[in-house]
């Protein structure tokens, strides 16, 4: 069994889309571990992003994250990093396969609500980042 660190980022949160989300993930079997709605400051924002901070998208996106409530997840089951991002889909909502979270939800590269780790080594990241007392 596996760890992923998830994000329902905030257009999740102000569409009213969280419970769909979570359901998802849920019914495909994946456990909640942690679960937090927060609001985070830029600092956050960084630490979380940190390979991409230097980027151009990232000055949007930065303002993006920190633009309202979100809810920071961590779910377990087996190869949960690579279900998730399977169920998440292709990062531009408008690319992303239909079924997908974003295929179906999203018309943006941006505003595309969710994250998932994309590794072993980044869920390890951001779940200490995010949830220490993990
Ligand atoms: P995530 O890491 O959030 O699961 P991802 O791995 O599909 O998404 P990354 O390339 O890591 O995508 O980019 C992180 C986030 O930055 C994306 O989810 C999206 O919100 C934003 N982003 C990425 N590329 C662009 C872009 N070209 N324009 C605007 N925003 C972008």
């Amino acid at each position: 069994t596996q760890r992923t660190f998830v994000l329902l980022k905030p257009d999740a949160v102000k569409r009213g889309l969280v419970g769909q989300i979570l359901a998802r993930f849920e019914s495909k079997g994946l456990q909640i571990v942690a679960l937090e709605q927060r609001t985070i400051d830029a600092a956050q924002a960084d630490a979380h992003y940190a390979e991409h901070v230097e980027r151009d998208f990232y000055p949007p996106l930065r303002d993006f994250v920190t633009s309202g409530p979100l809810v920071a997840v961590v779910l377990e089951g087996d190869e949960a990093i690579e279900v998730v991002r399977a169920l998440n889909g292709a990062t531009d909502g408008r690319k992303a396969a239909p079924g997908t979270i974003r295929g179906d939800y999203s018309l943006s590269n941006r505003e595309n609500l969710v994250h998932g780790s994309d590794s072993p080594e980044s869920a390890e990241r951001e779940i200490a980042l995010w949830f220490p007392a993990l």
